[in-house]
């Protein structure tokens, strides 16, 4: 529902809804936020499973606003997703992750793949890779330590035209990788035909925490059989509890990505528990 925010705001306390911005505050300052450098990435490990070190990263948008500090991206990702705003930000966010992989590079550090999301905005238009390929040869880092997002409803929605974007970018040498797996509506008939290279499992699967049942850990442990069949990479997502982290170590996960080990954090934070200081 598009603009239940206007409906919704007007409940609000005085004090949130200072925090809050509306879509015309938005609108009117997003070009500007994104000259002045407001839209910042910061980046969550991922965790491999089998050492326990950091296997990669992704990039996850927020807005820090002089006058309201750290912006979550659910409250601007959506409103750009639907006035095409959102294009430019990935691009934002796609760029830092180009410009810290060259740092690496310089610096004669090993780099780990680093993951952004790509919104479906993207697929509008007619070389959609055009803007991504003019920045990363600018920064010159090799295509294959980027991993591209997108998310299952966008996959499953068109499964046609989804085909032939992964097999652009695995032209230019990209990964690909399906979010949100078991978040919606998925088909399993899709992955045979959809080459992705890794599988995120979505966050709902782990929700419960400690409380997770029998019966979800089956549905997990069969999922992720599967990407292994299909030989995809398997990363687990909103993992919250350590438990969560050993019984997924059992069933041969690859990575984890959350909370029980990072929470996502700003890049020198981020280079930190990578390289040590
Ligand atoms: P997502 O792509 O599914 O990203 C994962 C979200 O799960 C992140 O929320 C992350 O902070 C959160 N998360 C990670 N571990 C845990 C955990 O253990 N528990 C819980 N409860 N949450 C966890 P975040 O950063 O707020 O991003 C929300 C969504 O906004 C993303 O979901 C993605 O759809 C969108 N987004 C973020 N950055 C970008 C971007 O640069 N471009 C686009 N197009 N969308 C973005
Ligand atoms: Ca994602
Ligand atoms: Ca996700
Ligand atoms: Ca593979």
């Amino acid at each position: 529902a598009p603009n239940t925010r206007h409906f919704t705001c007007t409940f609000y306390s005085d004090v949130d809804r200072r925090n809050l911005l509306t879509e015309q505050d938005m609108e009117n300052r997003m070009h500007g936020a994104l000259e002045r450098g407001e839209f910042v990435a910061y980046f969550q490990p991922k965790q491999r499973l089998s050492d326990g070190a950091i296997g990669g990263a992704e990039a996850l948008v927020r807005w820090i606003d002089p006058v309201r500090g750290l912006v979550p991206p659910d409250d601007f990702v959506p409103f750009f997703e639907r006035n095409g705003f959102i294009i430019n930000v990935d691009l934002c966010v796609f760029e830092q992750v180009c410009k810290l992989l060259k740092s690496w590079l310089d610096q004669g550090k090993e780099p780990v793949p680093i993951s952004v999301n790509m919104s479906r905005a993207h697929l509008r238009e007619h070389d959609f890779l055009a803007p991504y390929e003019e920045i990363r040869e600018r920064y010159g880092v090799p295509a294959a330590l980027i991993e591209f997002e997108l998310t299952e409803t966008l996959v499953f929605g068109d499964p046609e035209t989804f085909m032939g974007v992964i097999d652009s970018m695995h032209a230019r040498g990209y990964r690909c990788s399906l979010d949100d797996f078991g978040s919606g509506y998925s088909s399993l008939n899709v992955l045979k035909d959809v080459d992705i290279d890794t599988m995120k499992l979505d966050r709902a699967f782990f929700s419960a925490g400690d409380a997770t049942g029998q019966r979800e850990w089956d549905v997990v442990e069969s999922v992720v059989a599967l990407a292994k069949k299909l030989d995809l990479d398997t990363v687990a997502e909103g993992v919250e509890v350590s438990g969560q982290a050993v019984r997924l170590r059992g069933m041969d996960c690859d990575m984890l990505q959350g909370y029980v080990f990072s929470r996502p954090v700003p890049v020198a934070e981020f280079e930190k528990m990578l390289f040590g200081e």
